[in-house]
């Protein structure tokens, strides 16, 4: 589903991804482990057509995503490190806008709302303006906004950063639960992280990866 071979990215003389390659089949939910600057949102933004690499190929069911980000936004859902989303905007009407963005069908809008809505648990907060919402409840807007057109393949990079406990615990079990019909590779820092969510992991180092091993595995060898 996702075929990555050699990815190489410099911003000017630092060399933030040194050859990174992976696969990852259809029906995996891969944790991609690393500290702080390692290179996993770079591999993330290159997945998602937003950032292009300085050498590597990138591809997706077989499409090639590099520099396209709206034939990428397509095959995949991506929720940013940082969540951006429309601050002065209401839940319902971001929703709504944002599945105009993703291509869905105007016919089919009503009910994939209605759907995301309901999976990730946003029926109570649709008429309240994004800024009024806790950092658990935006994780939850960027999740829906990323699976209003029904993706197989989830990008999500650090979903659980910034939240308090009661939330960490909510947005994986929501991760948890999407991850059994869906592909997904998620960011962390946070190895429990991928214990609790992951099937197997990639860990990625100073720009390279540097283990591919199941979650167990790899709590024994530390
Ligand atoms: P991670 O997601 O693992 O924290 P990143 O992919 O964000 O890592 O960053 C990898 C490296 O690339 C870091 O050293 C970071 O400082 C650098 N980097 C990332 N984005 C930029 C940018 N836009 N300009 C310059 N350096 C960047
Ligand atoms: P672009 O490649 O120009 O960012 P996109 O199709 O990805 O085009 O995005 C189209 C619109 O959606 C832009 O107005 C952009 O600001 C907005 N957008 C991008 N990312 C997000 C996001 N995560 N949530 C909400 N809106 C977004």
């Amino acid at each position: 589903m996702i075929r990555i071979e050699g990815l190489t990215k410099s911003y000017g003389n630092a060399l933030a991804l040194r050859g990174v390659s992976f696969e990852v089949p259809r029906g995996q939910v891969v944790g991609f482990l690393g500290p702080n600057g390692a290179g996993k949102s770079t591999t993330m933004k290159i997945l998602s057509g937003f950032v292009t690499p300085t050498s590597g190929t990138a591809h997706i069911n077989g499409i090639d995503v590099i520099g396209d980000s709206v034939v990428s936004r397509r095959l995949i859902g991506y929720l940013p490190e940082n969540n951006p989303l429309y601050e002065e905007m209401m839940v319902r009407d971001y929703l709504e806008f944002a599945a105009d963005v993703r291509g869905v069908p105007r016919i089919r809008r009503k009910e994939r709302i209605r759907s995301a809505v309901e999976r990730c648990g946003l029926g109570s907060v649709l008429g309240k303006d994004i800024q009024q919402l806790s950092k658990g409840y935006r994780q939850r807007v960027g999740i829906a906004q990323a699976i209003l057109h029904e993706p197989d393949l989830l990008i999500l990079d650090e979903p659980t950063s910034g939240l308090d406990p009661n939330q960490i615990v909510e947005i994986r079990n929501l991760i948890r639960d999407l991850g059994r019909e869906k592909t997904v590779l998620l960011s962390t820092h946070i190895l429990s992280e991928v214990q609790s969510t992951c099937s197997r992991v990639l860990i990625i180092s100073d720009g390279r990866v540097v283990a591919d091993d199941s979650p167990e595995q790899l709590s024994t060898a530390q």
